[in-house]
């Protein structure tokens, strides 16, 4: 039996296993997919305390690195269910696996538009990040919806690489931090598609084009790209676990600033319901996580 069980290795979960196994814990952590989460996707992290720039892969295998060094295990395997029973938690992945305190660290995925066939667009010039997948669009015309952080850094990101970009946003105003913006205003090759909504995609076999409307006139139009990049927001990864999870309407856990559902049981990171959802914001609430269980372990 470990003391500690994280489920999620992104920032908020790795925080959680250093400060668990440097005091002294049993700590093992599950990741489905990739250690460092959706921050593992960021081409270049610029506000995390400490580095200058550090690309997000990096700073992913630094934090993992950090969590191994005092002594936390971790798994790549996806956690399927977790049962309290008396005293303790069983937690299923690849096989039944028991501790005295869970830590859920389950982040978010990207959201979906809702346009006509978009699962089928995958991968015929739609994508959800574009760290991974602008380098298919060298050169090319690509299209950027959303109007948060992850798009104006998308934007950013595929101006270096793409011959134009168009960042597609509902309403008049971004939503991402300042200093972004005037980035994306200042490069030459970013356009600003403004009150608009992405309406389709035409793709044959590979997107040609777009159709967007802008909802103040309500004319549409058709923007000619190759690519497009979805960064909408995101969905909380939360739902198989809605039986020992107090979910809202929108999967988010509603749990408070002390991270503590209730004595065994933590919230950390971007699944929880908060204002600020920032990489910061994920290792402070990894900190408090792992600090509440080790308190209870020890009471
Ligand atoms: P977000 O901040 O929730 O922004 C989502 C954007 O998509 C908003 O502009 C929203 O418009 C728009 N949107 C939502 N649903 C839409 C729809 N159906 N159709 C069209 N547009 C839609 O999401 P995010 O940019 O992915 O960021 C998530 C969190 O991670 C944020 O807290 C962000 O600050 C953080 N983040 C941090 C970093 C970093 O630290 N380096 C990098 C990326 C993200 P409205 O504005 O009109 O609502």
């Amino acid at each position: 039996m470990k003391d500690i069980i994280v489920i999620g290795g992104g920032p908020a979960g790795l925080t959680a296993a250093i400060y668990g196994a440097r005091s002294g814990k049993s700590v093992l952590l599950f990741e489905g997919k990739a250690y460092g989460g959706q921050i593992s996707k960021s081409h270049k992290v610029e506000n995390y305390p400490g580095f200058e720039e550090i690309s997000g892969f990096e700073l992913s295998v630094k934090l993992k690195n950090q969590a191994e060094l005092f002594g936390a295990e971790s798994i790549s395997a996806k956690v399927i269910s977790v049962t309290e029973n008396e005293g303790f938690f069983t937690v299923t992945a690849d096989k039944e696996y028991t501790a005295k305190a869970v830590i859920f660290a389950l982040g978010t995925e990207p959201k979906k538009s809702g346009i006509e066939g978009e699962d089928s667009l995958i991968g015929k010039g739609l994508s959800y990040c574009a760290t991974c997948d602008g380098n298919f669009f060298r050169g090319k015309d690509v299209a950027v919806i959303g109007g948060g952080n992850t798009a104006l850094q998308d934007a950013l990101y595929l101006s270096d690489i793409c011959k134009k970009v168009y960042i597609v946003h509902r309403r008049d105003s971004f939503r991402a931090e300042k200093n972004l913006v005037q980035r994306a205003e200042k490069k030459e090759n970013i356009e600003l598609v403004m009150n608009s909504v992405l309406l389709s995609a035409e793709a044959s076999p590979v997107i040609k084009s777009i159709a967007v409307e802008n909802k103040i006139s309500g004319e549409k139009s058709e923007l000619a790209v190759n690519g497009l990049f979805m960064a909408i927001g995101q969905t909380p990864l939360t739902a198989e676990f809605s039986s020992v999870l107090p979910l809202d309407s929108y999967g988010y856990v509603e749990v408070g600033e002390d991270c503590t559902v209730k004595d065994g049981i933590y919230v950390c990171g971007d699944c929880r319901k908060k204002d600020i959802r920032q990489l910061t914001t994920a290792t402070a609430d990894g900190t408090v996580a792992a600090t509440k269980a080790v308190e209870f372990l020890d009471s």
